[in-house]
């Protein structure tokens, strides 16, 4: 096998505080890996900056001046994790045989690129990072985060357990990738369903070492509903069976009430009557919520929206030229 390019990925949203830390371990990294052999002279780290408001694009821009091996790429506003990962990917793509996403924090361990590119060589298509344990989460982080997996793992969705967006894919896998153009992006859920050899590596997950988390609670829930109901119908089928259900037990109510005034007892009940006002409501306003969930996600798909637009786009230029000279000399 010829020895690889290598792009690394980083998307970045407001990381001045952890960006030239980030950058100086990456490319100790990357440099490492090149004087191994294991990856071509070509690999370049890839900063995908997702609209920043703060210094992290000028940062990104100086350090690519002094640095060969530092490229950007700026999106024209936020559009989200998910997104400028995939604006990264697309546009490493190109230019690459394989391909890693890490977050810009450096929560995940970047010994463990090594590994990747090793199972790379070995001929795997796909490396999922997979963290050991979840020891320097916060108690309630690691709750929440489990039981969304088995919950997911309860509606048929093919997750990875433990694993979130770092991992290694090969430009065959990454081709494959963008065949799937919906709007409503959970990579992780998709990267699966591409098949492929895969394999994962495990290694131990440090706390950001800079800066805060930019996926605060309420972000962290629309992920996780967007990650069920854009892969799953199981709760508009739950929401079937409950109404299936509660249609016999109110039938079965319903004789009895029709037996008992036929009788003659007929002292009608008021809380019954109200009961069932509650719970029918109840079980209306949640099938019509979980319904509009699904008929928001449609509109979003059939608008056929671009799922992120480039601002600029160092690394395409920078490869570009490096192809030119290569065919001059
Ligand atoms: N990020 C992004 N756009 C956003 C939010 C986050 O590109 O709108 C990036 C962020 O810069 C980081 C990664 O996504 O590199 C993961 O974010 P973070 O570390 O804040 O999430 P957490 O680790 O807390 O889940
Ligand atoms: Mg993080």
């Amino acid at each position: 096998m010829e020895t690889p390019v290598l792009t690394i990925v980083v998307p970045c949203y407001n990381e001045e505080e952890v960006f030239l830390e980030t950058a100086k371990q990456l490319t100790g990294v990357l440099q490492q890996l090149q004087k191994e052999k294991l990856i071509a002279s070509e690999s370049k780290l890839l900063f995908v900056d997702d609209g920043s408001r703060d210094r992290t694009w000028e940062l990104i821009l100086e350090e690519s001046e002094k640095n060969p091996l530092i490229t950007g790429i700026k999106l024209s506003r936020n559009f989200g994790h998910q997104r400028a990962l995939l604006a990264g990917l697309q546009a490493a793509m190109e230019y690459s045989d394989c391909v890693i996403s890490i977050d810009a924090d450096l929560q995940d361990d970047i010994q463990a690129i090594r590994e990747f590119i090793i199972k790379y060589w070995e001929g795997f298509d796909i490396v999922y990072g997979v963290r050991r344990s979840r020891s320097t989460d916060t108690w309630f982080k690691r709750a929440t985060a489990q039981g969304f997996y088995r919950l997911m793992q309860k509606m048929g969705i093919a997750l990875i357990y433990n694993h979130a967006d770092f991992r290694l894919m090969s430009r065959r896998a990454l081709q494959e990738l963008s065949r799937y153009d919906e709007a409503n992006l959970f990579l992780r859920g998709i990267v699966p369903l591409l098949g492929f050899r895969s394999t994962q590596v495990l290694y131990d997950r440090k706390e950001r070492f800079a800066g805060e988390s930019k996926y605060p609670l309420k972000k962290m829930l629309s992920f996780a509903l967007d990650g069920v109901t854009s892969f799953s119908v199981v709760p508009i089928r739950f929401i079937t069976f409950v109404g299936f259900l509660s249609f016999l037990l109110s039938s079965i109510a319903g004789l009895y009430a029709f037996i008992v005034k036929l009788l003659g007892y007929a002292e009608s009940g008021w809380t019954s009557i109200m009961i069932s006002i509650w719970l029918i409501g109840g079980l209306l306003l949640m099938s019509v919520g979980f319904i509009g969930e699904y008929i928001g996600k449609i509109y979003q798909e059939v608008k056929r929206r671009p799922r992120f637009i480039i601002e600029e786009n160092l690394y395409s230029l920078r490869m570009k030229t490096n192809q030119k000279e290569r065919i001059h000399l």
